[in-house]
């Protein structure tokens, strides 16, 4: 579908806004409680990634389910489709999805609804498509079954670039000494940071990066996954910086929403192959959050994510956020250890 000028200038982003925030806290609600019962089952010791598979469908089916009935934008670019979970092999995995989605949407629920929900999330965005949502139903899916950090990231991109973000880090400290945070951002209006649990008084604050001028008092945050971004290279490049203080290593975008709140001035996601290319729904939410608390987010060659190029972020190499007054400064660290071809 082409949507033309005026629609463009239809788009009504308070109410955008709060359909992200409502998909957002559904899809929370399931990730949670399947966390919580993956830990007491000890299924961390028997390293079984069934149960982030359904927790990820059931994610991904809430939160289109969501915005068909709150956003006026229908297209939504997921991580995941139901195309596995269709055949008979998948029938156990499809009806503890099917359960989970029941529990929030309620037992009337048909399992082929709760499908047809998750394929909403199939859209393949080309030149045509020109404003999508794009979602990680459940990013960093081994903090996830760590026990540890992960996040629901649901970006919306418009012409290429990204205009709205709503991140959910359940294990992250929400405002007031609330259990999960979730981080907000509309292009050209600020970040935002509120509770993830939807229910008492909605305290929404603003956040902001930290004002620090100098990489000798910063802190960096990077992947706690050695294969997704090289931790030899980070270390000479903290050491180039003059950087004392240990990596904090956390799992999914919690690293841009620790940069966007002041508590690490960097975040380094630096390849660990010429091939990767970094996925629109990995960065689209963090990225705008971290951009609308005063920071910058770059490439590892210093460019400007590109999100006009379908699913992959095709034009760029890894990842460099920080609070804005030392980008070209660790910029310049990365070009030296770095390989920017
Ligand atoms: P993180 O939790 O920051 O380590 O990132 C999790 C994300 O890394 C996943 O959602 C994957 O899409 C992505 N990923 C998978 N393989 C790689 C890789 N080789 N390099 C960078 N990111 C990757
Ligand atoms: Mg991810």
């Amino acid at each position: 579908m082409v949507a033309t000028e005026d629609d463009v200038s239809k788009i009504d982003f308070a109410a955008e806004l709060e359909a992200a925030v409502a998909a957002v806290r559904d899809a929370a609600t399931v990730c949670r409680s399947v966390q919580s019962n993956l830990v007491s089952a000890a299924t961390l010791e028997k390293k079984d990634r069934s149960p982030v598979t359904v927790a990820d469908y059931a994610s991904q089916a809430l939160v289109c389910s969501s915005l068909a009935t709150r956003s006026k934008i229908a297209a939504v670019v997921g991580e995941e489709d139901a195309v596995e979970l269709r055949e008979g092999s998948a029938e156990d995995t499809r009806n503890k999805v099917v359960e989970h989605v029941r529990h929030v949407r309620g037992s009337e629920v048909s399992p082929d609804q709760a499908l047809d929900w998750i394929d909403l999330g199939g859209v393949d965005p080309d030149a045509s498509t020109e404003r999508y949502w794009t979602l990680d139903p459940i990013d960093g899916t081994k903090g996830f079954l760590r026990g540890e950090q992960y996040a629901i990231a649901l970006g919306l991109i418009e012409h290429g670039r990204v205009v709205l973000g709503a991140l959910g880090c359940p294990n992250l400290p929400g405002p007031g000494g609330s259990a999960g945070c979730l981080l907000t951002a509309v292009r050209g209006q600020g970040a935002q940071i509120r509770p993830l649990d939807a229910s008492g008084a909605e305290i929404v604050s603003s956040i902001r990066v930290s004002d620090i001028q100098s990489t000798a008092a910063a802190r960096f945050c990077e992947s706690v996954e050695s294969g997704h971004s090289d931790q030899g290279q980070s270390a000479s490049i903290a050491a180039a910086l003059e950087i004392t203080e240990a990596p904090v290593r956390v799992d999914s975008q919690a690293k841009y929403a620790i940069v966007a709140q002041g508590e690490a001035q960097i975040y380094l996601r630096l390849p660990t192959s010429k091939t990767y290319r970094e996925k629109i729904w990995d960065h689209a939410a963090g990225m705008i959050i971290v951009e609308e608390a005063g920071g910058r987010v770059t490439d590892v060659r210093g460019n400007d994510l590109d999100f006009g190029h379908g699913r992959m972020l095709d034009n760029n190499a890894g990842i460099i956020a920080t609070n804005g007054p030392i980008h070209d400064t660790v910029l310049e660290a990365v070009s030296r250890f770095v390989d920017q071809d």
